[in-house]
């Protein structure tokens, strides 16, 4: 929020209009790119990973950047001269590189126009190691260069037990920030007391009470599950001699476990092995399938999802939603 402008991911249904915007040549920072022949299908591929951002004034729109995950670099940054204020392009910027960030990049790059290269470098972009002899050289920055010591340490760790550093990108999995307030929720199936955070915790009570007034039976396998305890549980599996990528295959890796979030859980009903995909085949995951939403709670990982990761179907993760 910033001169009235705010910035946000784009939508679906505002495709044909960007689409016909940028077609319209609105004013572009990067250089040396193509446009692609169907900008409207290229947007679109962007919205499942919300790197399609917008700055917006009202109903108008102020700007847009895009952010290609898979090569860690910047598309595009539009401006329109008339709506931006002149920090759009500075806010477009640092909600590309929050964006990158959280997927796990740490370096983003960029290739722009030469008469707005000083404008970039002010804002930490250097020129890149595979810079060459291009007239419009790639301007990289360090994102790790003054981030959040809390994420630096996360980086650290990750690296120390062997996490592929590009994990985010590779199966579009976001760096989760560790809950800081959390409320007791009762004990688990293994009798061990579990947290969330108070939204979820409301929103689980009202989940699980609803699923009784329908006979069935929800039970609370997991919640909050902080960094540390998903390191631990990585060091005691790679002593064992698991290697890094047969733990990856059935354990997210610290720092991308929803479970940090406070907003998670793993949840299953009498007879049934928890954590198996035996409890997708119950009538409470087909309640689940049709009621969940309603207290606010989504399937992270279905049948065939996006991330490449098999079906969870006792994992629901609370969406803070305003106004339910
Ligand atoms: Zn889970």
């Amino acid at each position: 929020m910033n001169n009235g402008i705010r910035i946000r991911p784009a939508r679906n249904a505002e495709l044909p209009t960007l689409a016909r915007l940028i077609e319209n040549q609105l004013p572009d920072m990067m250089a040396g790119r193509k446009r692609p022949a169907n900008i409207e299908k290229h947007l679109a591929s962007l919205i499942p990973d919300k790197s399609l951002i917008l700055a917006t004034r009202g109903n108008r729109l102020a700007g847009l950047t895009a952010v290609d995950i898979d090569h860690a670099l910047i598309l595009a940054c539009y401006l329109d001269p008339e709506t931006a204020s002149p920090e759009t392009p500075k806010q477009l910027f640092k909600a590309a590189e929050q964006l990158a960030l959280s997927y796990g990049i740490r370096k983003l790059g960029c290739q722009v126009k030469k008469q707005v290269s000083g404008f970039i470098k002010s804002m930490g972009y250097r020129t890149g190691s595979e810079a060459g002899d291009s007239p419009t050289p790639v301007l990289e920055k360090d994102l790790l260069d003054g981030a959040d010591p809390e994420l630096i340490a996360l980086i650290k760790l990750q690296d120390e037990l062997g996490i592929p550093a590009d994990y985010g990108i590779r199966y579009r999995m976001c760096l989760q920030p560790e809950a800081k307030t959390l409320v007791p929720v009762g004990r688990d199936i293994f009798d061990r007391d579990q947290r969330l955070v108070p939204a979820a915790a409301t929103a689980w009570t009202r989940l699980q009470t609803a699923a009784s007034g329908h006979a069935i039976e929800l039970k609370l396998v997991s919640a909050f599950r902080g960094v540390n305890y998903q390191a631990n549980l990585f060091r005691r599996k790679l002593e064992q001699g698991q290697s890094i990528d047969d733990i990856l295959k059935v354990s997210a890796p610290p720092g991308y476990s929803e479970h940090h979030s406070g907003q998670a859980i793993d949840v299953t009903t009498p007879g049934i092995k928890p954590l198996e995909p035996e409890f997708g085949e119950t009538k409470a995951y087909r309640w689940l399938r049709s009621n969940a939403g309603i207290y606010g709670f989504k399937e992270s990982y279905p049948r065939e999802n996006r991330h490449g990761i098999a079906w969870e179907p006792w994992h629901w993760r609370y969406h803070h939603r305003p106004g339910l």
